[in-house]
C-alpha cells in the first residue's frame, strides 16, 4: 500500500456560529445555538465554543440544548450566508492546488502531493491558509498536515479552535491514536462503535488485537477498519467536478420543496437503481458516487466519494449517496440526484471474505428486500410495479406519490 502522500485538511472552527458572530458582535460573548428554535423540533447544527460550555454538541436535541442554557441564543442557520464564505473559502484553498475535495461547507482535503518538494513547503503553506482565512474571512480555521486523509483529519481536529498540528507518518498517527475510542477514526459512526463493542474491541489497540476477528466478522468493512488502526489509508483527494461528462447521473425535481430527509434518502434509493440500470445497459462501472442537492433558494451542491471497487451495483449507490446525504446542510429542497463517475468497461474485483463464500450479492439483495419493505410500510405504497424500473414517469409518479404522504404526515404531526 501507498504511503507518504501530503494531505492538508481544513476545518472552520464552529463554522455557522462563527460567520454569525462575525456579523454581529453583540454575539460574542453569548451562548449561540444554530439550528432549530426551542419551540421546534429538530437539532443543533452548530454552537459556538461559549455554548459547548454548558455542554452543547452540534447533533443534540433542540430542547436539551435548551435546558440546558435557556439564555443561549438560538438562531436558524443562513445557509445563503454559509456558502458565499464557503466559496470564498475554496478560492483561498484552490490557489494552492486544484486537488482539492470538499466534505462539508466548511471542511475539505488539499493533495500537496508532487506539488511541493519538502514538508516545510507544506507546513508553511498549512500556516498561510490560516493567515489568509483570518485576514481575509475574518474567520479562524483549524489545519492538519498528514500523510494521508484520515491522518490529515486528525490532526485538524486535535488542537482546535484556531489549531494546527502534524502527523508526517503512519507510526506518528498509530501511537497519537491507539489508545483512543474506534470513533476516532473518522469513519466509525455510533452504530459500526456498537457492533464492536460486541466483539470487544473499544479503542483502536482493540481493533488492531482483534484484527483476525474483525476482519472475519465484518468483511470488506472490518478489513478497511482494521488498516486504518494500523495507520494505513491510501485514500485520494478526488476533486469532483460538475463539467466531468464522464458521468451517469439521474436526478429528480419535486413539485413541491422537501424539507424531510428521510424522504430524499428513500429517493435516491429509487434513483439509485435508475442509475444502476442505465450504468448496466453500457457496460460501465463506476469508481465513484455523487450526491446532488439543489436548495429551494436554487442552490446547487455536489459532494462525491470514491468507493473500494468500481460498481454499476443499485444499493451500493444508494449506500454512498445516503451517507454524503447525512453530511450536508439540512434544509428545504427542490431537487436531489445521485449518479456514478469514473466511468470504466471493467468491474472493480476486491477479494473479501464475503467475496470467497459469494455471500455479498446475497446480501445485498437481503438489504434491497428489506428497504424496499420498511418503504412500503411507511409510505402505505406497494412499490412492485416500479420495481424493475422500466417505466421512468411511473418511477416518477411513484416518487411525487411518496413526498405528498410524507407532506399529509408532516402536517398531521405539527
Ligand atoms: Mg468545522
Amino acid at each position: 500500500m501507498l504511503e507518504g502522500q501530503i494531505i492538508i485538511h481544513v476545518d472552520m472552527d464552529a463554522f455557522y456560529a462563527s460567520v454569525e458572530m462575525r456579523d454581529n458582535k453583540t454575539l460574542i460573548d453569548k451562548p449561540l445555538i444554530i439550528g432549530s428554535m426551542p419551540n421546534e423540533r429538530g437539532v443543533v447544527s452548530t454552537c459556538n465554543y461559549e455554548a459547548r460550555k454548558y455542554g452543547i454538541r452540534s447533533g443534540m436535541n433542540i430542547k436539551e440544548a435548551f435546558n440546558r442554557c435557556p439564555k443561549g441564543v438560538f438562531m436558524h442557520p443562513n445557509f445563503d450566508k454559509y456558502i458565499r464564505v464557503s466559496n470564498q473559502l475554496h478560492e483561498i484553498l484552490e490557489s494552492y492546488t486544484d486537488r482539492a475535495e470538499y466534505i462539508a461547507l466548511d471542511e475539505g482535503y488539499l493533495d500537496l502531493t508532487g506539488k511541493v518538494n519538502s514538508w516545510e513547503e507544506a507546513r508553511k503553506i498549512g500556516h498561510e491558509i490560516k493567515k489568509r482565512v483570518r485576514e481575509e474571512l475574518s474567520l479562524t480555521c483549524s489545519v492538519g498536515l498528514a500523510y494521508s486523509k484520515i491522518a490529515a483529519k486528525t490532526a485538524s481536529e486535535e488542537k482546535k479552535p484556531d489549531g494546527y498540528f502534524e502527523i508526517p507518518s503512519r507510526e506518528d498517527f498509530v501511537t497519537l491514536v491507539l489508545d483512543r475510542n474506534v470513533k476516532s477514526l473518522y469513519t466509525v459512526g455510533e452504530k459500526t462503535a456498537q457492533k464492536l463493542h460486541l466483539y470487544g474491541v473499544d479503542t483502536v489497540r482493540d481493533l488492531q488485537n482483534k484484527s483476525n476477528e474483525v476482519k472475519m466478522f465484518m468483511g470488506k468493512q472490518g478489513e478497511y477498519l482494521v488498516d486504518l488502526a494500523f495507520g494505513f489509508d491510501d485514500r485520494k483527494v478526488t476533486p469532483y467536478r460538475e463539467e466531468d461528462t464522464k458521468s451517469i447521473s439521474k436526478e429528480f425535481t419535486f413539485q413541491k420543496d422537501v424539507s424531510s430527509f428521510k424522504l430524499l434518502d428513500d429517493v435516491l434509493f429509487i434513483l439509485s437503481f435508475r442509475v444502476a440500470k442505465r450504468a448496466k445497459r453500457l457496460g460501465l462501472y463506476g469508481e465513484g458516487v455523487s450526491l446532488k442537492i439543489t436548495y429551494s433558494n436554487m442552490k446547487t451542491i455536489t459532494r462525491s466519494m470514491l468507493i473500494s471497487a468500481s460498481t454499476s451495483d443499485a444499493y451500493t449507490i444508494y449506500e454512498n449517496a445516503s451517507k454524503l446525504l447525512k453530511n450536508v446542510s439540512k434544509g428545504e429542497v427542490r431537487l436531489v440526484g445521485t449518479g456514478l463517475y469514473h466511468l470504466r468497461e471493467e468491474e472493480g474485483r476486491q477479494l473479501s471474505f464475503a467475496d470467497i463464500f459469494s455471500t455479498q450479492k446475497d446480501m445485498l439483495k437481503e438489504k434491497i428486500q428489506s428497504k424496499w419493505q420498511e418503504m412500503s410500510m411507511y409510505y402505505k405504497i406497494d412499490f412492485d410495479e416500479i420495481k424493475d424500473m422500466q417505466n421512468s414517469i411511473k418511477v416518477y409518479d411513484y416518487i411525487e406519490r411518496m413526498r405528498e404522504v410524507m407532506d399529509s404526515m408532516q402536517k398531521y404531526n405539527s
